[in-house]
C-alpha cells in the first residue's frame, strides 16, 4: 500500500503517519516528490489497512498497490528519478552516453578506447573485468587487475566507469572501485546478488534478462531498491525471440512501457541486442527517439583483435559520428547529453 500525502501536508503530518506505521510494525519508505510526499509501506497488510488513513491530517488517500513492485513504480514516485554516476547524471532529462570496450584486455587497449570516447563526448566509460562467457574456456576477464586499470583510466580521462559484477562475493571489491555496478542479463534474477547490491553505496545498472518480461525486470529492480539503494538504472539489451538475424531482438517498446510504469531511468544497449556493428547506429537512433535516458555501446580500437564481442564493437571514429547524430536527436527530444 502507499499513502499519498496532500500537497499542503506538513512535516508533522508525515511524521505522525510514520509513527503510526512503526507502531503497527510496518516498514515505511518516504518519497519526497516536487509536488507531494508519498509513503510506501511494506508489512502486515491487514494491520496497515485497518487504520483510517484518510482521517489523518495531511493524508490525501491510501492506495493499495496491485502491482507486485511498489517502490520502483510511478504510483510511488511520479517524478523521474535522476541517478548520479560521478559527475554524470541519468534520467529526468539527463542523457548518458556510455562507451568503451566490452572487456578490459590491456592498459593500451583500454586507454585508447577511453581517450577516444571521452573526446567524442561520452559521459561514462564501460569495460568489464569479470565476463560472463558461454564457454568456461573463453577469456573470463582480468579480475581485480582490470578494475585497477579502469580506476586509472578514470583518473586520466575524468570519466566515471561502469563495470559488471557476476558474483555476490565480489560485490564489496567491485563497489570499492566502480562508479556504477552492472548486473548482466544472465544475473537479472539472481536475487541474492540484487539484494547485496541494494546494501552497498554505488548506483546499479540492471540489464533486462533475455527471457524476462518487463514486470519480472521491474521486480528485480525492486529487490535492489527495497534494500535501500534507490539509484537504479534499467538497461534494455534485447530479448530472445525466434528471429536469428540479430543476436537478440531489441524490444524498443520496453522504453515507453517502462517509462509509464516506473520512475527509474532506462537506457538501451544496441551492441548486445543487435550483435553486429552495422546495427549499432540505427538501433541507437531509435533508442534516443523512443525516449531512452541514454545508451551504452561497445567501442574497441581494433575490433578484429578483441577477446570478446569484436563483431559488434564500433571503431572510435564511428562512435564520434554516432555522437554527432545522438546530440542532434537528443536536442529534438529535449534531453541534455
Ligand atoms: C555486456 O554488456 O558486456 C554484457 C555481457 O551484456 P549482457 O549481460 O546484456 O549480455
Ligand atoms: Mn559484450
Amino acid at each position: 500500500m502507499i499513502i499519498v500525502m496532500r500537497s499542503d501536508a506538513t512535516r508533522e503530518d508525515v511524521d505522525h503517519v510514520l509513527e503510526r506505521l512503526s507502531e503497527v510494525g510496518a516498514e515505511a519508505h518516504v518519497s519526497e516528490g516536487s509536488r507531494r510526499t508519498v509513503i510506501g509501506i511494506v508489512g502486515d497488510r491487514t494491520r496497515v489497512q485497518q487504520l483510517p488513513w484518510e482521517a489523518f491530517s495531511g493524508v490525501e488517500r491510501a492506495v493499495p498497490v496491485l502491482k507486485p513492485f511498489k517502490f520502483v513504480s510511478r504510483d510511488f514516485q511520479s517524478d523521474d528519478s535522476i541517478v548520479e554516476v560521478g559527475p554524470a547524471k541519468i534520467g529526468g532529462g539527463y542523457f548518458a552516453a556510455i562507451a568503451g570496450p566490452c572487456a578490459v584486455e590491456s592498459r593500451d587497449q583500454l586507454f585508447a578506447a577511453a581517450e577516444a570516447v571521452k573526446n567524442a563526448g561520452a559521459t561514462i566509460l564501460r569495460g568489464d573485468a569479470f565476463k560472463p562467457r558461454t564457454s568456461p574456456y573463453a577469456f573470463q576477464g582480468l579480475g581485480e587487475a582490470g578494475l585497477i586499470l579502469l580506476a586509472e583510466a578514470r583518473e586520466e580521462f575524468g570519466l566515471p566507469f561502469v563495470v559488471e559484477v557476476l558474483d555476490p562475493r565480489d560485490v564489496d571489491l567491485v563497489s570499492s572501485y566502480a562508479d556504477l555496478i552492472r548486473v548482466g542479463t544472465r544475473n537479472m534474477a539472481n536475487f541474492s546478488l540484487l539484494s547485496e547490491l541494494g546494501r552497498q553505496p554505488r548506483p546499479v545498472m540492471l540489464k533486462r534478462g533475455f527471457t524476462a518480461t518487463v514486470e519480472e525486470w521491474l521486480n528485480a529492480a525492486e529487490y535492489v531498491y527495497k534494500e535501500g539503494n534507490q539509484d537504479v538504472v534499467l538497461c534494455e539489451r534485447g530479448i530472445r525471440t525466434f528471429e536469428t538475424s540479430t543476436r537478440n531482438t531489441l524490444d524498443i517498446s520496453a522504453v515507453p512501457i517502462v517509462k509509464g510504469l516506473s520512475h527509474l531511468p532506462i537506457i538501451v544497449d544496441p551492441s548486445h541486442s543487435g550483435g553486429r556493428r552495422q546495427l549499432v547506429a540505427p538501433l541507437t537512433r531509435v533508442a534516443v527517439a523512443a525516449g531512452a535516458d541514454g545508451f551504452m555501446v561497445d567501442v574497441h580500437p581494433s575490433p578484429e583483435t578483441a577477446l570478446v564481442d569484436g563483431p559488434q564493437a564500433i571503431l572510435p571514429g564511428e562512435f564520434a559520428d554516432l555522437m554527432d547524430e545522438v546530440r542532434a536527436l537528443a536536442a529534438a527530444m529535449h534531453v541534455q547529453v
